[in-house]
This record gives structure tokens, C-alpha cells and sequence, in this order.
């Protein structure tokens, strides 16, 4: 078979095991992935007029070498490379240093063009690279997301390998007719402009298209996944609507009326034969645990199984633990299944599950891994379930049956975005917390102020709370998070004294050795927990009444709710305490915002005002699928006329036969296919 797009990036010259295994890390498998993997910005190369160049500023020179180049060594490792440059009549220094190298390159008489930066008092030219004279049609340098095994000038290189080989065979995805409609350019363009655009202009054509194509691809997966819920007959849960009241009767509380209502909404689901597919939404401390539980234990009275799938391990523990109690007078065989799993209790248990002796299994996406097979799974919850994407969503459906599926979130995210974003799940709303919740009270502090702020927690630790304190978050470091929750709580040991009892919790601990930490944190025997953001979701210790969180400002909003949302869930006043010394404005309206509200939704919005859809949705802690091009707040009608032309493009009978749309069928079927091997 000849080059196809969906081969691997092994099949360049150059990549071998370990390349390969770095670029699998940015999300680069095959081909297509390199060539869709796009710059994030430019450098401008374009040759400018060196009358036009301000003092420091970074430009392409173009002219004529006019003296050999010289090599001077320095030091031990240190050397540096002098010519001349005939540009217009006059001649400019030109000097690279620690590029010996490129002696080899430059020859007098020769037509070059340099990048670098400018020295107008000299007038000379710190190069920084010369100019591929091959890559003269390209004015700009792409500038694309690197590592530290994968480098800058690696992905250059590769993708540009990669274009001259397959160019070829880049063909058009999006349906003939709609690229007309919109003046999209030819894919094989597109990719190329992308990478190497010959202006300004091209690069935002190029975008316009890829923004299109992407959100079109996207908007395609939701509506094939929705029609294949629509016409393959889900189930139709026959619960036992008195064991069910029973059961709600025994917990230790009265459902509030939210609670009420999205349990109804819930059990409607349930009943009926259509494939359930829901998002519940509640803010932090809302008490969403309890309403999947009533809903599971349904679920369970009708003969099926449940599943509960968290995205950490401790908070898989914890609904696990939690559970355990709440079923604890009932039949309900609950049992945990996470990465830590022994094997030979993972055998055990999977045998368990396969005879339908489990009920209901919690836990990680171990729960969708192969192996695991369910004798009668009727329904999915996912928690948090931001973290899980749409491939996730339908990996679990393949699990055998047509099992209904929640998906319960503290992150609200305003509504047109949730319906472009999920395909139109049905969304149910907790709008109202329990009774007797004292509010939360937040102060905002500067890093100078912390101590007086210690004295106030050590005074509250006095009178019988814990706290919590949040280190500082490390970007794309663990290890130095580490280090910094390691050398906070050995400070604030030290602060305290030997009446207090500091604890640590990170991401690196061993499973068993975070349980026991937060086991000792529960029971009173610490007082004061120390944790990188390992606790940000889900975790609950009523007499918990602190929160401080250093350097607060790194963090989103959304976030910094998360984590207020850890205390405030007894009956005792609570605080939360920002310590930050934010740079700029953004971050101080963000840091008086929070002292403000305590209401999620407020803060959703405002975040999205301050910092725009890039930040708050493209990360982690949003419920926003990650896109590669699209922006989907800044581009949101573009996102919204994809979805339009998505669900026109499946209306029509048989589409995926129309000569228009084949290419478009064919790459879905191969999408699709993928879900399910998940990493
Ligand atoms: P969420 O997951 O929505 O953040 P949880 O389900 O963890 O919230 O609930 C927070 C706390 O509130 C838990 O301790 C839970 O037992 C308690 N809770 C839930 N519902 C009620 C209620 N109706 N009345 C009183 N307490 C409740
Ligand atoms: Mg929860």
C-alpha cells in the first residue's frame, strides 16, 4: 500500500523508539497528527530594510557574504564566527556565536539572509540563524509546542519532512460544497500555509480554514455518537420504586428540593427506552454523591450493574468509602477498582463482576480498560466529568448493553457553550446547597502579610479545626511541586510547634500512603494538611474549616472554587485565605472576585470575561474538549455553524454513500474506530 496519512511518524528517517515515544507525549502518533500539529505563533522573517530597524529588534537581513568568515575561540567551549554583509552599497558585521559550524555554510560572494538581532549603534547583526535559502517563499518561522525530549527545531524539521513526503496524498475532508460555501482553502493548502505561510495573510486564511475543519470533525464525532444513541434502543430500567423510597428514607438527611428534582429527572431517564445521556451540574458541596447513589442503587434494584468512575485515584477511594457506608444496611456488594489494584485481587474481582456479584464497582479509568467485562452494566456516572473526553464517554458505551450515562460536574460552564460543546446532553441543575451551610468567608492577603495570617489558622487549629494549605503550583513540574509542599510543611511544622500536628499529601505518594494521610487528616490526628492540588475535587472533611492557598494567582478561578469548596462543609464558620501578590490587574480583579462570591456560576463567567475561553476552557479543569486551533469562545459561531452543518450533514438519508461527503465518512469510521484503545 502506498503513504497514507495514518501512518506512523516512525516511518520518517530519524525517529526512532525514543523520538517516537516523546512525540507520542505532545499527542504526535501518525502522520496526520505531525501535520495537524500547528505553530503557535510565528517569527517574522520577512527581509526587512536595514533603515527601517529599531535598535534590539529581531529581523531577517538579506545580501551578499563580502569577506570570509573569520572563527575566533574564547574560553574553553566559547567562539565566535565574524563576516561581512554587503547589503545596498554597504557592508554590516555580521556575528554568530557557538555556531562553528556554520563556517561550512557561508562562502564570500554568496546571496544570504540572516535572522537576528539588530545592533543599530553598531550597526551589526547578532545572528541567530541563517535562512534556509529553500525556505525563502516562507516569510514567517512557525513556532510549534515543544518538550524537553522533543525540540523546536526537531518538529520544524520533521514536519517539514513530513509535508514534502505526503503532501501528495493530503486530500480534502470537509464536503465540497460547504468549502465553497465558506471559501475554505484545499486541505493540502491549508497545511501548508499553516506551517509555512508566505504572509500574514495566508497564516490567517489557513487558520480560518483549520478552525473550520476542526470544529466540523468534532461537531461530526458528537452527531454520529448521538444518532447511533438515537437508534439503537437503550435500556429501559424497571426500578423498585419502593425500595428505592426506603432506601432514601434511611439517610441521615432530608434531599433538598434540587436534589428532589434532579432525582426525578434522573429516574424518568432510567425508566424509559431511550439511551440516556445526562450532565448534572451542582456547584461544590451541592451533594451530588448522594443523588448518583440513590440513582445507582435504582439502577441496582432493576437487576443491573453500576459504575462510578472517578479521575484520581483518592477520590475514587473516597466515593468508595463513602458508599460503603451509605449502602451499608443494604444488599449492595460495592467494590473498588483503580491502577492500584493488586493483580491478584484485580482477578478476583473482575471474576466477581463478570457473574454479576459486583453491584457496583467505583473507581479510575481502569473501569474502561480491556479485561474488564460487566455481566449487566445499566449505568455509568462519571464524576468530575470534565476530565474524561468524548472518546472516554464512548468507550464506556462499548462496554456491552447500552448502559444510561451521567455525568455529574462542579465546574459550570455557561449553557450555549455546554450544548455546542457535549452535542446537546440533557442537563440537570442542583441550584440550591443544604440547609445550615455557614458561608464561606475569603480574604485575600499579600505574601507579606502570610504570617499574620498563620496566626489567625493557628488560633482556629486552637479551637478544634483543621486546614488545609494549598503550595504553590508548579507549572509542568511535579517534582519541584514536591519539593515545595515538602519544604512548606517542614516550615509550618516548625512554626507550629510540637502542639500541632502537620501532615503531607502530594501527587508522587504511593496510594496507601496518601489514604493514610488523609485517614489521619479525617480523624483528627492531624490538624493541618498540607497538599500540592492533589485535593482539589471532591474530598471531605466536615471539621475542615480552613483553606489557604498559597500563591493563589497561578491557579484559575474555577480552581480556586474547587478548593474553597473543600471546607464549609459542616456547621462551622469557614475561611479561606488567598495568599498572592498577582502582576498585573487581571489578576487582582480575580483575587477580589473570589472574596466576593462563592457562587460557581458568578465566577464561570467572570473568568471567562477576564481571561478568555484559551485559559479557562482549554485547560484541564474545564469541561471544554481541547481543539488544537479553534478557540471556542472567540470563534464560537464558527463552532456553532459547524454544529448547524454537522446535523444537516446527518440528516440526509444515507450520507455517508453521497460522493460529497465520502472522504469526510471515511475518516469518521477511522475516528470511531480508534475509541476504545485508550491509553
Ligand atoms: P458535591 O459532590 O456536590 O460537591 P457532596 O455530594 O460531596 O457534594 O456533598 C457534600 C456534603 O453534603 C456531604 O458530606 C454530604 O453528605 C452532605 N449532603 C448532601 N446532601 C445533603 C442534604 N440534603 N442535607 C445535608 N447534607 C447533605
Ligand atoms: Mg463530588
Amino acid at each position: 500500500m502506498g503513504q497514507q496519512l495514518s501512518d506512523a511518524v516512525a516511518t520518517l528517517s530519524g525517529v526512532g523508539p525514543a523520538r517516537q515515544k516523546g512525540l507520542a507525549e505532545l499527542g504526535i502518533n501518525t502522520i496526520a497528527d505531525l501535520l495537524t500539529y500547528y505553530p503557535f505563533r510565528y517569527e517574522d522573517l520577512q527581509v526587512k530594510d536595514v533603515n527601517e530597524i529599531a535598535d534590539q529588534e529581531k529581523v531577517t537581513l538579506k545580501g551578499t557574504v563580502a569577506s570570509e568568515p573569520v572563527l575566533a575561540r574564547f574560553g574553553r567551549k566559547k567562539n565566535r564566527l565574524n563576516f561581512r554583509l554587503l547589503i545596498d552599497h554597504d557592508v554590516y558585521m555580521v556575528t554568530f556565536f557557538n555556531q562553528p559550524y556554520l563556517m561550512k555554510q557561508i562562502e564570500t560572494g554568496q546571496d544570504l539572509a540572516v535572522y537576528g538581532k539588530w545592533d543599530a549603534t553598531r550597526s551589526s547583526l547578532t545572528g541567530m540563524k541563517i535562512i534556509n535559502p529553500n525556505n525563502a517563499d516562507s516569510a514567517f518561522g512557525s513556532i510549534y509546542p515543544a518538550s524537553k525530549t522533543v525540540k523546536q527545531g526537531t518538529i520544524q524539521k520533521m514536519i517539514k519532512q513530513a509535508y514534502e513526503l505526503y503532501a501528495p496524498v493530503i486530500t480534502d475532508i470537509v464536503p465540497a460544497n460547504l468549502r465553497a460555501k465558506y471559501r475554505l482553502l484545499p486541505r493540502r493548502q491549508m497545511i501548508h500555509d499553516m506551517h509555512f505561510p508566505a504572509s500574514q495573510a495566508d497564516s490567517t486564511a489557513a487558520r480560518r480554514s483549520a478552525t473550520y475543519e476542526e470544529f466540523l470533525l468534532f461537531q461530526m464525532q458528537m452527531q454520529v455518537l448521538k444518532q447511533t444513541d438515537a437508534t439503537t434502543n437503550g435500556i429501559a430500567i424497571a426500578y423498585d420504586n419502593d425500595r428505592l423510597k426506603a432506601f432514601i428514607k434511611t439517610l441521615p438527611f432530608e434531599l433538598t428540593h434540587a436534589q428532589k428534582r434532579v432525582v426525578n429527572e434522573i429516574c424518568l431517564d432510567l425508566k424509559s427506552p431511550k439511551h440516556m445521556n445526562r450532565l448534572l451540574q451542582g456547584d461544590v458541596g451541592s451533594g451530588k454523591t448522594i443523588v448518583a447513589a440513590i440513582v445507582m442503587y435504582a439502577a441496582i434494584t432493576a437487576g443491573y450493574q453500576a459504575a462510578l468512575m472517578a479521575p484520581t485515584e483518592i477520590l475514587a477511594e473516597q466515593h468508595a468509602n463513602n458508599l460503603a457506608q451509605v449502602f451499608a444496611d443494604t444488599d449492595v456488594n460495592v467494590a473498588l477498582l483503580t491502577g492500584a489494584t493488586k493483580p491478584a485481587a484485580r482477578k478476583t474481582l473482575l471474576a466477581a463482576l463478570a457473574a454479576g456479584e459486583i453491584n457496583l464497582l467505583i473507581g479510575t479509568h481502569a473501569l474502561i480498560q480491556d479485561g474488564v467485562t460487566y455481566a449487566n452494566l445499566g449505568l455509568v456516572i462519571t464524576d468530575e466529568q470534565h476530565r474524561f473526553g468524548v472518546n472516554q464517554r464512548a468507550a464506556f458505551r462499548q462496554k456491552g448493553g447500552q448502559p444510561d450515562a451521567l455525568a455529574m460536574t462542579a465546574t459550570p460552564i455557561p449553557r450555549t457553550l455546554a450544548i455546542t460543546a457535549y452535542g446537546e446532553m440533557d442537563v440537570s441543575e442542583i441550584d440550591e446547597l443544604p440547609a445550615g451551610r455557614q458561608p464561606i468567608q475569603t480574604t485575600w492577603v499579600r505574601s507579606n502579610q502570610a504570617n499574620s495570617a498563620l496566626s489567625f489558622v493557628h488560633q482556629q487549629i486552637d479551637n478544634g479545626s483543621q486546614a488545609y494549605v494549598v503550595t504553590p503550583l508548579i507549572e509542568e513540574s511535579e517534582t519541584l511541586d514536591v519539593k515545595n509542599a515538602e519544604a512548606l510543611s517542614a516550615n509550618l511544622q516548625e512554626y507550629f510547634g510540637a502542639s500541632v500536628k502537620v501532615g503531607l499529601l502530594h501527587g508522587r505518594m504511593k496510594p496507601e500512603e496518601k489514604d493514610a494521610v488523609m485517614a489521619a487528616f479525617k480523624a483528627g490526628d492531624i490538624q493541618l494538611l498540607v497538599s500540592t492540588t492533589v485535593i482539589e475535587v471532591g474530598v471531605d472533611v466536615k471539621n475542615a474549616t480552613i483553606m489557604m492557598i498559597y500563591d493563589a494567582d497561578r491557579f484559575g478561578l474555577a480552581q480556586l472554587h474547587q478548593l474553597r469548596g473543600r471546607v464549609g462543609r459542616g456547621t462551622k464558620a469557614s475561611y479561606c485565605i488567598l495568599v498572592a501578590d498577582p502582576k498585573n490587574q487581571q489578576g487582582i480583579e480575580r483575587m477580589q472576585i473570589m472574596t466576593q462570591t462563592t457562587n460557581g456560576f458568578v465566577l464561570a463567567q467572570k473568568d471567562l470575561e477576564l481571561r478568555g475561553a484559551g485559559d479557562v476552557l482549554g485547560v484541564k479543569q474545564s469541561g471544554m474538549p481541547e481543539f488544537k486551533v479553534g478557540d471556542p469562545i472567540a470563534d464560537l459561531t464558527v463552532l456553532q455553524v459547524a454544529q448547524q452543518d454537522a446535523h444537516a450533514i446527518v440528516q440526509q438519508p444515507d450520507w455517508q454513500s453521497q460522493p460529497d461527503n465520502r472522504a469526510l465518512a471515511a475518516y469518521l469510521s477511522q475516528k470511531l474506530a480508534a475509541v476504545g484503545t485508550l491509553d
